[in-house]
């Protein structure tokens, strides 16, 4: 998967540091952090112009607030055209769109299987190690029976 931010320019280059994901684990300090809506809702990138400094939110009326770190939510995008190529059936998660598969993660396409974040709404890596591990289950017995 690959992130798509919210399309306000100067965060992109800021993502990982001074900007995180909003669910990332944070101790609270007394800094000025600011949460950045995702472009589902357009609402703060319709008022942000851009970020500027290490983390200052620069408004479209000129203000500028002084932050030291920024939170936001990015959607989530299919890394790699292949899953479309082949015809795979995807669906659409609260986050983004992602590969659609059965318990034995099988796609809608025979003998095509697919695992981890790219084949759930939401994901850690003991789901996608796990997922990796029934794929390879289901391609091995595809390939037997
Ligand atoms: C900021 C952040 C923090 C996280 N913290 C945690 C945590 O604390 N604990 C936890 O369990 N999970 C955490 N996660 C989630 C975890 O990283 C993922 O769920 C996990 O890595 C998914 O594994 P994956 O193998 O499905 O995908 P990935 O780890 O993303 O691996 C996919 C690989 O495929 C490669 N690739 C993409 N396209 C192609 C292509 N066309 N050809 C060949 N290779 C390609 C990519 O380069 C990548 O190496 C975090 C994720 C993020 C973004």
């Amino acid at each position: 998967m690959r992130d798509e931010l919210p399309p306000v320019p100067g965060l992109a280059e800021r993502w990982g540091s001074p900007t995180h994901y909003l669910n990332a684990a944070y101790s609270p300090t007394e800094e000025e952090l600011a949460s950045i809506a995702r472009s589902g809702t357009q609402i703060d990138a319709a008022l942000i112009a851009r970020i500027g400094g290490v983390a200052d939110v620069v408004l479209q009326d000129g203000r500028t607030l002084r932050m030291n770190g920024l939170f936001t939510q990015p959607n989530t995008l299919l890394a790699s055209p292949i899953a479309e190529q082949l015809g795979c059936a995807l669906e659409d998660g609260p986050m983004g769109r992602f590969i659609q598969v059965d318990e034995g993660k099988a796609t809608s396409v025979p003998n095509v299987f697919a695992c981890g974040d790219a084949a759930r709404a939401a994901g850690n890596v003991t789901l996608a190690v796990a997922d990796g591990a029934m794929a390879g289950f289901g391609a091995h017995r595809g390939s037997i029976f």
